[in-house]
């Protein structure tokens, strides 16, 4: 039969229907090509031979050639042990049986050279080997496990029927050899020439039975690269897709508005990163594609005002624009700031939020209808469906890892905005703020679908916030640290953690901390503010504005403050049972000091008791501010599912290559990727057609090529 990488492994030799049927349950292996792409775990380098007496006190796996000199059988607790001396030119060794011993005893040869393989236990210099491989030297010469040794992923069940990873290796084998090993190039000659990549088939064969640790290296590299190639191929053409199908409102001009607040109002210099990103938004909004665009700024690195610049673009083209963020905190924050802005060039601006009342969101909904309303700020209120625009041009999500998918979509439909009278509605452009940094490369391999803009510089002036670790038997000396800070008009934040899993408790650690610090900072000279989720939105709102005002010395909260909130007067947070905090928590809320001119601090307090994460996590926060580094850090110790919340593209699922370890070739691959497109976008090109019939057959979105071609 004429076999092709299609074929189920029902027809390989050796696989027979019960076989087949454990390898699609337990690997999801159907066809020659997944046998193919089950890639080794790891290696066993078997090509070293050891001496006894240079093996080192580490449990890594050996190999080394000597003779048993004799057995032994000792007693132990539960039944016997079987014990081999084994004996090579420079020193002896035990070796270990616990099981099978009889069957040993009889096949084994004393004053034989055998290979033995695993991995030792030392008792003082002493080592031994447990259940040994064991093979005799002419075994060992013709067999398959001299070289480097390929382990594949196994499963309980695998093991159960008998599936070890020999059995595997022999399946592999077995396609190489109905394939006679020959396979299709699935990267280009110039991508294979300019990166000196392995040949497909040169790959496969040394992933699986590699001949040097060297090939091994190059057949993981060219693997990895084409994975990831391909990855960011779909993401490249997901965007121009995007860019091709949604159009966008065209805003052409910069006019009155931008102009004005740009010669007079602008309240400093913007930092040059500003400018930049500024810059990027414009040539967007004045191309006619929707822009979708995600905006990275460190805490306080100062994207709101490239927002607010970026509305008054819109309003110069005749639209309205919307910000929302995700807590009424923060959007009564935003409110305010833009409010003062927004007086200044006779721009209207109203609040809508879970608490606003009828009466206003009355007038709220009229003035977007007709349009004599410019910019609405808001909650998820704004999503709600009495919300209508007559025209928006521009939605701004801020702190965007709260929204998901879905409400950013939402919003596209809020608009009647057409460009030409009688022409179809076209939707908002969306940008998306936010300030949880996503490692660069982890951006840009799961948002392909947005553009990315980076604000990586924090405005002049700024003092980098101190950062201490303190142990809760030091509180006296933290709350001795405070009352000073106080003494010189300073504010204090005081956080507490709250789990929904562990609430009640949660709360009380909460009360009771508030209660110590009533305490021992009493009324009246100290006055405290307190937050948490339990509140009613106007009593939070209530105390908040106490602590903005500075009526209020500290605020004891919850998370509540985490994202956002701008109180430039304080310069002290504390976390309480800080190893508790993820570290993007931990960063933004530092963030909520250090935003005056005064030195800030952040302490984080922590019990002696700490996991080894917790540590690295306390170590990050005191060794640096820089919110991208910290991110890399937190991906590290998170992997990339939890820190993206979803499965949100093939990243989750790479075969071989890491997002986070394979940085550099992430990097290689997306440059590929863009080049082919830049001059193909549909592939056209007959010395692309390998990579439009592989991308094809990878492929589950096959419509998208209506789109290109
Ligand atoms: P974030 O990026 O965290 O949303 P904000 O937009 O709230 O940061 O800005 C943080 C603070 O920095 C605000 O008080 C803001 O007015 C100020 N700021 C922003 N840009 C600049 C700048 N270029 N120069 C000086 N201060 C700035
Ligand atoms: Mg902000």
């Amino acid at each position: 039969m004429a076999v092709n990488l299609q074929t189920p492994i029902d027809y390989l030799k050796g696989v027979g229907p019960q076989r087949a049927d454990v390898l699609r349950k337990e690997l999801n292996i159907f066809t020659f090509q997944d046998v193919l792409n089950l890639f080794p775990n790891r290696y066993i380098d078997r090509t070293k031979y050891y001496k006894i007496g240079d093996l080192q006190q580490n449990n890594a796996e050996v190999q080394v050639i000597g003779k048993i000199k004799s057995f032994k059988e000792v007693a132990q607790k539960r039944g016997k042990r079987l014990v081999a001396v084994f004996q090579d030119d420079t020193g002896s060794m035990e070796l270990v049986w616990f099981r099978g011993q009889k069957w040993i005893k009889d096949k084994l040869e004393l004053n034989t050279p055998y290979v033995i393989f695993g991995k030792t236990n030392w008792y003082g210099n002493k080592c031994n080997m447990p259940h040994p491989d064991i093979e005799t030297m002419d075994e060992h010469k013709t067999g398959l496990s001299s070289g480097i040794l390929p382990l594949y992923p196994s499963t309980e069940k695998l093991t159960a029927r008998g599936i070890s990873n020999r059995v595997i290796g022999k399946i592999v084998q077995q396609v190489f050899l109905d394939t006679k090993g020959k396979f299709i190039e699935t990267l280009t000659a110039e991508i294979c020439s300019e990166l000196k990549l392995l040949s497909k088939s040169d790959a496969l064969l040394n992933i699986h039975f590699p001949k040097s640790q060297k090939l091994l290296a190059k057949a993981q590299f060219r693997l990895k690269l084409e994975e990831l190639f391909y990855i960011q191929l779909q993401l490249i053409l997901k965007n121009l897709i995007h860019k091709s199908k949604i159009k966008g409102l065209l805003f052409d001009k910069v006019g009155t508005y931008f102009n004005t607040f740009y010669a007079s109002h602008l309240p400093f210099s913007l930092t040059n990163a500003q400018k930049r990103v500024l810059k990027e938004i414009r040539v967007d909004l004045g191309s006619t594609a929707q822009m979708n665009r995600l905006l990275q700024g460190d805490v306080g690195s100062g994207k709101t005002i490239v927002g607010f610049m970026s509305m008054l673009m819109a309003l110069d083209n005749g639209f309205q624009a919307c910000l929302m963020a995700p807590t009424e905190i923060l959007a009564t924050q935003h409110y305010t700031g833009l409010l003062a802005w927004c007086e200044k060039l006779n721009i209207t601006i109203e609040l809508l939020t879970g608490s606003s009342k009828t009466s206003k969101r009355k007038l709220i909904h009229n003035a977007l209808e007709d349009g004599t309303l410019h910019i609405l700020v808001g909650t998820h209120a704004l999503l709600e469906d009495k919300v209508k625009f007559k025209n928006l041009g521009l939605a701004i999500i801020d702190e965007q890892h709260r929204f998901g998918v879905k409400q950013r979509s939402k919003l596209w439909k809020k608009s009647n905005a057409t460009q030409e009278t009688g022409s179809a509605i076209i939707p908002p452009h969306i940008l998306v703020m936010t300030a949880t940094p996503i490692p660069r490369t982890l951006a840009m391999s799961v948002y392909g679908d947005l553009d990315i803009s980076v604000i990586d510089e924090l405005p002049p002036g700024r003092k980098s916030i101190k950062t201490v670790h303190r142990y809760d038997a030091n509180r006296l000396n933290v709350f001795r640290f405070i009352r000073d800070e106080i003494e010189k008009g300073r504010q204090i934040y005081i956080v507490y953690p709250l789990i929904q899993e562990n609430e009640t408790m949660d709360y009380k650690d909460l009360m009771d901390g508030y209660a110590s610090i009533e305490r021992d900072f009493p009324k009246p000279k100290y006055q405290i503010s307190i937050v948490h989720g339990k509140m009613k939105p106007a009593d939070k709102d209530y105390e908040m504005q106490r602590f903005i005002k500075g009526e209020t010395q500290i605020m004891v909260a919850t998370t509540v403050i985490e994202v956002g909130v701008n109180v430039p007067n304080a310069s002290v947070m504390v976390i309480e049972s800080a190893e508790r905090f993820g570290l993007s928590q931990l960063h933004q809320l530092r963030g909520r000091v250090g935003r005056g001119a005064a030195q800030s601090f952040c302490i984080l307090m922590t019990s002696y008791k700490l996991s080894n994460d917790s540590k690295t996590r306390l170590e990050t926060m005191v060794r640096t501010n820089d919110g991208f580094e910290i991110a890399e850090v937190d991906l590290k110790l998170r992997g990339p599912g939890d820190i993206m919340g979803t499965q949100q593209s093939g990243v989750l699922n790479l075969r071989i290559a890491d997002v986070v370890k394979d940085k550099a070739i992430l990097q290689q691959a997306r440059y590929h990727a863009k080049k082919v497109l830049q001059n193909d976008p549909a592939l056209q090109h007959p010395e692309h057609s390998m990579v439009l019939d592989t991308y094809k057959a990878m492929s589950k979105f096959k419509n998208i090529w209506n789109y290109i071609s």
